[in-house]
């Protein structure tokens, strides 16, 4: 695929489908890419909403289960998508990002023995991802995000970084994190940022902690320490994203019998290590 006059074309030209909508600002000089979900089923559905006037919100682009792409707003244009939102010193995150809605019906709740999104409609079992958002406490589940929605919003945005030399790509949870929880945690941000991320940088940047320090579910001292707290002087981590003075970290090692861990520490007690 390629971009031409800031529409998305296939490689022989053809332009993907572009459904209008009235649902957009005016000129956008694009930094961040944003990824939601459409707490839908079926994205027709979602772009038939999202050309309503009455939605009030809009996407650049709408990506089925199927991998079939929709684009509703050029790329050089404000859409509608982030709402009230801050990152990285900007608020108002429309103004600054390219939105990608996926056809993915998010959080799920249990009902007897089924699993069941926000309209009550039934998720089986074996698309179910059991996870606690990094937002929550709770555990919940998440529509497993298809194969060829991954495969191509994969394709797209390497794309759309590399035209727009983009500076990163965030969640919608991770720019209005009291209000919204997409595309959570069956979306597999860290690879895919690594990704996009990828080309810019050589290797991660590893930082050192400097000191006895707690790791937290969120930004601020207010938020409860992860099991696995606290990292030891000299345990390496990789920052995944940031707020404030707060860092998300990916801890390179297990620390405390705890493989995996991500979670939020202050920016003060990490060391750059070349
Ligand atoms: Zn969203």
């Amino acid at each position: 695929m390629k971009i031409i006059d800031h529409r998305l074309h296939q490689d022989d030209g053809t332009p993907y489908p572009f459904v209008e909508t009235p649902n957009h600002g005016e000129k956008l000089s694009p930094e961040f890419l944003v990824m939601h979900y459409t707490a839908m089923h079926e994205a027709k559905k979602a772009v038939d909403w999202l050309v309503n006037p009455a939605a009030q919100a809009s996407a650049h682009l709408v990506i089925g289960r199927d991998g079939s792409i929709t684009q509703l707003v050029p790329f050089d244009t404000i859409a509608w998508h982030a709402g009230r939102s801050s990152w990285d010193g900007r608020t108002g995150l429309n103004r600054y990002s390219i939105g990608i809605e996926l056809d993915n019906a998010g959080r799920l709740t249990r009902q007897g023995a089924k699993w069941c999104s926000w309209i009550g409609r039934e998720v089986a079992e074996d698309q179910v991802v059991q996870a606690v958002h990094k937002n929550d406490r709770e555990l919940a589940g998440w529509e497993a995000f298809s194969e060829p929605l991954l495969q191509v919003a994969l394709e797209v945005s390497l794309l759309l970084f590399q035209t727009y030399k983009l500076k990163d790509v965030i969640g919608h949870d991770d720019i209005a994190p009291q209000r919204k929880q997409d595309p959570g945690p069956a979306f597999p941000m860290h690879s895919f940022r690594a990704r996009m991320l990828g080309r810019a940088e050589e290797h991660p940047v590893v930082h050192e902690v400097t000191t006895t320090l707690n790791i937290r579910s969120g930004p601020g001292t207010s938020n409860p320490t992860v099991p696995g707290s606290p990292l030891p002087p000299g345990t390496k981590v990789e920052i995944l994203s940031k707020q404030g003075e707060w860092r998300r970290v990916d801890v390179l090692q297990p620390v405390n019998g705890q493989a995996d861990l991500q979670g939020w520490v202050h920016q003060r007690y990490l060391k750059r290590i070349d």
